[in-house]
């Protein structure tokens, strides 16, 4: 059942709603918004609002620079840390061109696109996600610091945490937006926690991550927290990482799931699975998009180093958690929060699709601890290794025709372009941990 313009304008007139945010997010998954005030609200939903994109990152066309933003109804929500009068909603919008076309750098038009190739094929991708994230202090002068009070642990009940607190009021936030949270806990590491919000179709989970981190950045600020989703904040701790349970479903039924199977698992399953490890190597370039995102993909901090898949083993790339039925899932583990959550949905579903159109095999699933095994016992398997940088990944992914479609040019050529200019700033840098090695010389 849709929301009609006529729900919300009601729904904003009870709320008593004064501004509305119109949000959308740039290639690099950073949430923007054009604030109009409620009288707007009427055309806005009509017809869209025209914005000049060219100061948005990756936008940048000077020719091409007035967008529509077109709002779905469905994503109306109150902030419901906002005053209660005169309240602030906001809409997520799709960015369309002056002729009313999906503009190229649009991210949420990029995901629709590979939604609508996987409905030609008789799918419906669900997914749900696992976002990690830090809670921490913040100095005299309202800085962020790397600096947690808290000494829980995994799953810990600890009273005495601020982090505690500031969760549960995310958790009551997003509650009051409709999220429906399954979970949420202390995770590994001093100050670090995850909030598990249920499985939805494909672009509402990526439209609710993405409402998500905002939502935990205002509400641990008014805490006077600082939430950050970085992926390895701290050397030598976890780092925060974002699993996305992934699934098609086909004519109302789950399509991962076979009971003749040994494992309970469907041609469509595995070849969905040998899709994704086929290109692992350059999907990771969107999945873990920064510098420090293969800081936390190193051994012996529970995130995936190694390309493989396992029906238990979370030392995996992809597990395939043990329920079945409608739940049956796998789990990739190399996302983190620091990932364009549209860009990341649709390179893995098109990643899954490649390997149900050409029926490509996962291999045997990894039993042993691939951590155990030495460099000539992993050859000898064949189990290769994620990218070990950006730069790594991004190379990949610039050899990957089929993901490089996926995203188009016009967001290959600005993402590439982006993490170039990052990766050569971080080259030339002299970093601390140089100077502590090397100033003796
Ligand atoms: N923090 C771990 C990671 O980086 C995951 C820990 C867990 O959820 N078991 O992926
Ligand atoms: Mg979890
Ligand atoms: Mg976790
Ligand atoms: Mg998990």
């Amino acid at each position: 059942l849709s929301i009609t313009k006529e729900d919300i304008l009601k729904k904003a007139e009870e709320l008593d709603v004064k501004f509305v945010r119109l949000q959308f997010v740039d290639i690099l998954g950073t949430i923007k918004n054009v604030a109009i005030t409620v009288d707007q609200l009427p055309t806005a939903l009509d017809d869209g609002i025209m914005f000049d994109g060219s100061s948005i990152e990756g936008f940048t066309r000077i020719q091409e620079s007035d967008m529509y933003l077109k709002p779905d109804y469905d994503t109306f929500t109150i902030f419901p840390w906002r005053p209660k009068e005169g309240a602030v909603a906001r809409l997520m919008c799709d960015i369309l061109t002056p002729d009313g076309e999906p503009f190229a750098g649009c991210p949420r038009s990029t995901l629709k696109k590979v939604m609508a190739e996987a409905k030609e094929m008789g799918f419906e991708m669900y997914a749900g996600s696992e976002p990690e994230f830090f809670l921490f202090d913040k100095d005299e002068k309202g800085e962020p610091t790397t600096i947690t009070n808290d000494k829980g642990g995994y799953f810990d009940l600890s009273p005495v945490d601020m982090g505690e607190n500031a969760r549960r009021d995310i958790v009551l936030a997003l509650e009051e937006m409709g999220f429906d949270v399954e979970a949420s806990h202390h995770e590994v590491a001093p100050g670090q926690h995850e909030i598990d919000f249920k499985y939805a179709p494909v672009l509402r989970t990526a439209d609710n991550i993405a409402t998500f981190k905002f939502v935990t950045k205002a509400v641990a600020m008014e805490h006077n927290l600082h939430a950050t989703f970085m992926p390895k904040p701290i050397f030598g701790e976890n780092g925060s990482g974002m699993h996305v349970h992934q699934s098609l479903f086909k004519d109302g039924e789950n399509a991962f799931y076979d009971p003749d199977d040994e494992l309970g698992l469907s041609e469509v399953a595995y070849h969905y699975m040998g899709g994704i490890l086929k290109h692992a190597p350059a999907l990771a370039a969107i999945t873990n998009p920064v510098i420090n995102s293969y800081k936390r993909l190193v051994p012996g901090y529970e995130a995936p180093v190694y390309i493989s898949w396992s029906g238990q083993n979370r030392s995996a790339l992809i597990r395939v958690p043990s329920a079945r039925g409608v739940g049956t899932r796998i789990e990739l583990r190399n996302p983190d929060p620091a990932a364009n959550p549209y860009l990341a949905m649709a390179v893995m579903l098109k990643a899954g699709l490649d390997g149900i159109k050409n029926k490509i095999e996962p291999g045997e699933q990894t039993i042993d601890n691939i951590y155990a095994m030495g460099e000539s016992e992993r050859q000898a398997r064949a189990i290769d290794s994620l990218p070990s940088d950006i730069l790594e990944a991004v190379n990949n992914l610039a050899e990957d025709q089929i993901l490089r479609d996926t995203l188009g040019e016009h967001i290959f050529e600005h993402f590439v372009e982006a993490k170039m200019i990052e990766w050569d700033v971080y080259r030339t840098q002299v970093h601390d941990w140089e100077l502590d090695q090397y100033l003796y010389l």
